[in-house]
Parts: structure tokens; C-alpha cells; sequence
């Protein structure tokens, strides 16, 4: 089996060869689903995984825009449209310096699966821009948000392409984006999810992402006889995952003593209540600070510039901000320190390293795709409210968004469970999520 998956991965290496990401990702796929393609006759010599991981379509494209000074820039666009078999591409916008091809091709192949798992009809995609938001106006948020459209336009709609928000994109973003579609387009439409209440937006899909993770730490919790209620629990992020994150954690009895930014990361002994996080809320999202002005309102907390947060001792740990930011040096230092459970926010948080160390100490480990799929979800729901023209009540959403987590949840015991009773969520994730986009695909032919 070794040498099957060897001989795959050369070739994903070879093909790919520039993208370190989206080769990390593919491996961890491969390393499961390989073994299980292998003992299941219909999906055998089919190359399903290699059509997997070609992606249907990728458009590359350039938006020039003026900055508050009248100088020009030049940024790169991109969407991934990776797969279609089970539903329209679906899947977020990032905006932020590092965005590269191999980063959204990682990211739509991550959301394929993710997707899949959801139980709604959505296909997977990714998009964004090397464009860095931080520091600019609202007035230049706009224009780039308005030519990023003036391209994307063309490629995407509700029945074809249904993007979203990711780092970088919020709701400002969304809403910016969203004009310039309907005026271009003339029409008005479920295009994108994550929008504003008053015009086709979901209750709780802002919340959905946090509080899906903490929902499935719980389901995780609950195969162990155990619950949040009482836990210490260390987030890395401040962004919109890691806000709605710690609020749940707040509602169910947790305390959360980190949060982050990509400048270091604050400690708070006594916990971050609802009150500091309303503060962190305001300072994040409307005064767009930084992290360490925490603990010049709360000088009791200490602010560790430049380090993540998973020194700390916790019981839970809720990894909310980028890709690879918590290492197996990380890994250990948590298992150390008492950690039980790992809900990932942010999507492949943890290098293979990690996730080594999390399966060789059997603690509860959720990967991304799994944990952090209560936001597609949402915007999943989101599409289905702007089809019917009809929207749910806050409580008949979030109500929908823990049947999913839990329903997502079982499915990673249906593949993931041994023998001895231990789940790997990694293996039962991305068995499940591939069953769906495997059959469908078969069912559709060589296309
Ligand atoms: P936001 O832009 O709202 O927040 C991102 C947070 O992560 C910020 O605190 C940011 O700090 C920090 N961060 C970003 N890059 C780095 C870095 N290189 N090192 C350290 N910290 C960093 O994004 P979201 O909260 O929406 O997304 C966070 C993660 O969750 C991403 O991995 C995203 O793909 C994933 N996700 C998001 C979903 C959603 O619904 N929004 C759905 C599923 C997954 P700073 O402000 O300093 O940059």
C-alpha cells in the first residue's frame, strides 16, 4: 500500500511541483482514501483521486486599482473551480498577501471534501487575491472589491459558482462585491452567501464557522462522556472564526485564555469574558487594531509578541487563524500541558507533524474539514433561503447547524473508528466526504 500511495504522490509532486501546500494537502488525502479505493471494487482502477485532484477550471486574472493618492497597483485574481460533480462550485474569497496558486488549490481541494461532508448539494471551489487589505481605506476596499467583480463576474453565478468569504473577506467585502455583480449582471441573486440580513443574508452564518467548531469539539467530547463546561480552552486568530469560537465557549461554560493576531498572542488567566470579547470584537472589526492593545485595556493579561498560543496549558485548543501555524514541536508541547481535544477553525492549521503527534498520544483530534464546515453549511443554507425567497428564524438555523455538525460528526465514526474503539477523524473525514464526489462522478462518466 505504501508503495500505491508513493507512486500517486510522485505523480501529484510532479504535476505540481511549485505547490507545497496543495501537495500537503493531497497527501493526507491520500493516505487515507489510497487504502480505501483499494479494498472497494467500484472505485478501483478508475483514477478517481488523480480526476479529483485536477482541478475543472482555474482562471487567473488582473485587477488594476487606484489608491486615495491616485496611484496605481496591480493585483492577481483567482478562482478555483475544482469540482462541480455534486452541486455548483462553492467556497471562500482570501484576500491577503500570501494567496498563491498553490494555497487556493490546497484550499478548494480541502473544500471539495468539506462540502461533501455538509450533506448539501455544493461543489468545491476557492478564490481570492495577493491583495492585502490591511491599512487601506474603506474607499479602497471598495474600488478593489469593485474590479475584483468586473472581472469574476462572468465566471460564477447561483447556479454555477457561489462564492463566499474567507481571511481578508467579511462582511464589508461581501457586501462591496455583491453591488457591483447585481449592477453588471442587472439581476438580483443568491451569488454569494455571508451577505448583509437586509439583503439575502442568513441569520447565524457569521456565528456559523466558531460555533460549528465548538459544536463538534463537543460531539467529540460526548464519544468520552465529557463536555466544554469547565474546560480551559487556548484560541489562536481574532478574526471572525475565533470570534464566534470564544463565544460559544463563553455560552457553554468554557474559559478562553488566548487569542491571536499575526503580530503574537495575549493570555488572559482570568478568561476572556463576553464583555472583553465585545472589546476584541469592536477593536478587530471596526477599528481594525491590533492584538496587543488587549492588555493596555486589561493590564492583567500579557501579550507574548510574535508566538502563537499553544505553550499555554489548556484542555482544549481551538486553532482559528491560518494554515500550518501550529507545528509538531506545538503538537507536543500541548499533550504536555494536559490538551485532550483539538477542533480545527482555520483550515489545515496543523502540519502532518502535528496531527502525527495528536494520533500517537489518541487524544481527539478534528481536522478543518470537518470541524470548521458549520460555515459552508450555513451558506449552504443561506442558498437555499435566497431560492426560496423565504428566511429562517436565528433559532431554526442554528438548530440546523448542529444537526449538520453532529450528522458530520457520525460520519467520520462510520470510517474512522478501529477496532479498539479510537477514532481517526482525519481518515473518517476524508473517506466520507469522498464516498459522495466518488459516486457521483462515477455516475456521470469520464467528463
Ligand atoms: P479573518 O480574516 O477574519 O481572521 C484571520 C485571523 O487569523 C486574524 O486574526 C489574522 O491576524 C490571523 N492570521 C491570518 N494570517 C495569519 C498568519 N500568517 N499568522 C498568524 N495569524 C494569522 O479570517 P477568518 O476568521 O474568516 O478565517 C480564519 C481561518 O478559518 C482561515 O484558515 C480560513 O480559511 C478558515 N475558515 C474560515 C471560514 C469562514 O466562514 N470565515 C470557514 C471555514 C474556514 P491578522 O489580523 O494579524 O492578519
Amino acid at each position: 500500500m505504501k508503495e500505491k500511495i508513493e507512486t500517486f504522490m510522485a505523480e501529484v509532486r510532479a504535476r505540481n511541483t511549485y505547490e507545497p501546500e496543495f501537495i500537503q494537502a493531497v497527501q493526507e488525502v491520500a493516505e487515507t482514501v489510497i487504502p480505501f479505493i483499494s479494498s472497494q471494487e467500484i472505485y478501483n482502477g478508475k483514477n478517481i483521486l488523480l480526476r479529483m485532484i485536477e482541478p475543472e477550471r482555474v482562471i487567473t486574472f488582473r485587477i488594476s486599482w487606484v489608491d486615495d493618492h491616485g496611484e496605481i497597483h496591480v493585483n492577481r485574481g483567482y478562482r478555483i473551480q475544482m469540482n462541480s460533480a455534486i452541486g455548483p462550485y462553492k467556497g471562500g474569497l482570501r484576500f491577503h498577501p500570501t494567496v498563491n496558486l498553490s494555497i487556493l488549490k490546497f484550499l478548494a481541494f480541502e473544500q471539495v471534501f468539506k462540502n461533501s461532508l455538509t450533506t448539501l448539494p455544493m461543489g468545491g471551489g476557492k478564490g481570492g487575491s495577493d491583495f492585502d487589505p490591511k491599512g487601506k481605506s474603506d474607499a479602497e476596499i471598495m474600488r478593489f472589491c469593485h474590479n475584483f467583480m468586473a472581472e469574476l463576474y462572468r465566471h460564477i453565478g447561483s447556479n454555477t459558482d457561489v462564492p463566499a468569504g474567507d481571511i481578508g473577506v467579511g462582511s464589508r467585502e461581501i457586501g462591496f462585491l455583491f453591488g457591483m455583480y447585481r449592477k453588471i449582471r442587472n439581476e438580483f441573486t443568491g451569488v454569494l452567501t455571508g451577505k448583509g440580513l437586509s439583503w439575502g443574508g442568513s441569520l447565524i452564518r457569521p456565528e456559523a464557522t466558531g460555533y460549528g467548531i465548538v459544536y463538534f469539539a463537543e460531539n467529540m467530547l460526548t464519544t468520552k462522556k465529557d463536555s466544554i463546561k469547565g474546560k480551559i480552552i487556548s484560541i489562536s486568530g481574532s478574526g471572525n472564526v475565533a470570534q464566534y469560537a470564544a463565544e460559544k465557549v463563553i455560552q457553554l461554560g468554557g474559559k478562553v485564555v488566548t487569542i491571536s493576531d499575526s503580530s503574537g498572542y495575549i493570555y488572559d488567566e482570568n478568561g476572556i469574558d463576553l464583555e472583553k470579547l465585545k472589546y476584541v470584537m469592536h477593536l478587530k472589526n471596526v477599528v481594525r487594531g491590533r492584538i496587543n492593545e488587549y492588555v493596555k485595556k486589561y493590564p492583567s493579561a500579557t501579550f507574548f509578541e510574535g508566538e502563537t498560543p499553544w505553550n499555554t496549558p489548556c484542555d482544549i485548543a481551538l486553532p482559528c487563524a491560518t494554515q500550518n501555524e501550529l507545528n509538531g514541536k506545538d503538537a507536543k508541547a500541548l499533550i504536555k500541558n494536559g490538551c485532550i481535544c483539538i477542533s480545527e477553525g482555520a483550515n489545515m492549521p496543523s502540519t502532518p507533524e502535528a496531527i502525527a503527534e495528536f494520533h500517537k498520544a489518541k487524544i481527539l483530534f478534528a481536522p478543518g474539514k470537518a470541524s470548521n464546515a458549520g460555515g459552508v453549511a450555513t451558506s449552504g443554507l443561506e442558498m437555499t433561503q435566497n431560492s426560496l425567497r423565504y428566511n429562517w428564524t436565528r433559532k431554526e438555523v442554528d438548530q440546523k447547524l448542529q444537526q449538520i455538525m453532529s450528522s458530520i460528526h457520525a460520519s467520520c465514526l462510520e470510517y474512522g473508528m478501529d477496532d479498539t474503539g479510537y477514532v481517526d477523524y482525519v481518515k473518517g473525514a476524508n473517506i466520507a466526504g469522498f464516498v459522495k464526489v466518488a459516486d457521483a462522478m462515477l455516475a456521470q462518466g469520464v467528463i
